[in-house]
């Protein structure tokens, strides 16, 4: 069984990966969650506890070992979960795929860049998904439901040849609607 959460920056998908992993260990499955390390809003604790319940929680770094580390381990669990998905080569895909044979997986991530162009990690695993889950966040601009990620660069939108990832830079996001997304040239 494979889950996968989409949708833009702030519309809850972590909050939605923890939700669906929590429901699992209350039902007394052994759970573990993957995070790409690039990701510094995250801690590397190897545990981690949220309402009393408990999951292993594993900081592995985005590209093929990570990808291996996380079809190895995901086997000794009942549930696996990763967070961040289009951090990780499209190659991931494929090991959500095999361990969803046997395993409850549960995967989220952007599904589309700051561009409004899909991700292909995230683009694969929703091939493959039994169930695909699209969040919406709110439009900071309309109040409308926002799909998108709009970045910011001093406040102005950032142009389409700026990086697809950027970590820890000057930038800022904000969750748009389809018509108040800008991407300048
Ligand atoms: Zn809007």
């Amino acid at each position: 069984m494979l889950v996968v959460v989409v949708g833009p920056m702030f519309a809850g998908k972590t909050t939605e990966l923890i939700r669906r992993v929590e429901r699992q260990v209350i039902a007394g499955r052994r759970a573990i969650v993957f995070k790409p390390s690039l990701d510094a809003r995250y801690d590397a604790s190897k545990v981690a506890a949220h309402n009393g319940l408990k999951f292993d929680a594993y900081v592995v770094p985005p590209d093929e070992t990570g990808v291996e580390a996380i079809y190895k381990l995901g086997f000794e669990y009942d549930v696996v979960a990763v967070d961040e998905i289009q951090f990780f080569p499209p190659s991931l895909a494929e090991v959500l795929d095999a361990l969803a044979s046997h395993r409850v997986v549960i995967a989220a991530g952007l599904n589309l860049d700051f561009r409004g162009e899909p991700f292909e990690t995230t683009m694969r695993a929703m091939a493959y998904a039994d169930k695909v889950v699209s969040l919406t966040a709110v439009c900071k601009t309309c109040g409308r439901p926002a799909t998108r990620t709009q970045r910011l660069i001093d406040g102005r939108p950032a142009p389409r040849d700026s990086p697809r990832i950027l970590i820890g830079g000057g930038e800022t996001y904000e969750a748009r609607c389809r018509r108040h997304h800008l991407v300048p040239k």
